[in-house]
């Protein structure tokens, strides 16, 4: 067995609201609904927007430790 070990920073990682003028955060409902894979259903706090993901959110999320910033596009 071969390992490779890098360094990797926890953030916790929020959904925010995407609507016009809406800095809200969407947060997940507990709701889920499985077909082909589970989606989750958010509703933002400020706006009432739902949305669905595929993970529920906040939630960490470990990113290089290089990586931090404030737009960052890690999945
Ligand atoms: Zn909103």
């Amino acid at each position: 067995m071969r390992f490779r070990e890098e360094p990797v920073t926890p953030v916790y990682r929020r959904w925010m609201c995407e609507q016009v003028g809406c800095d809200g955060e969407l947060v997940s409902t507990g709701e889920g609904i499985t077909r082909l894979s589970t989606r989750w259903k958010h509703r933002c706090g400020k706006c009432g927007h739902e949305d669905w993901a595929g993970a529920t959110y906040p939630r960490v999320a470990y990113l290089p430790f290089d990586a931090i910033g404030p737009e960052d596009s890690y999945t």
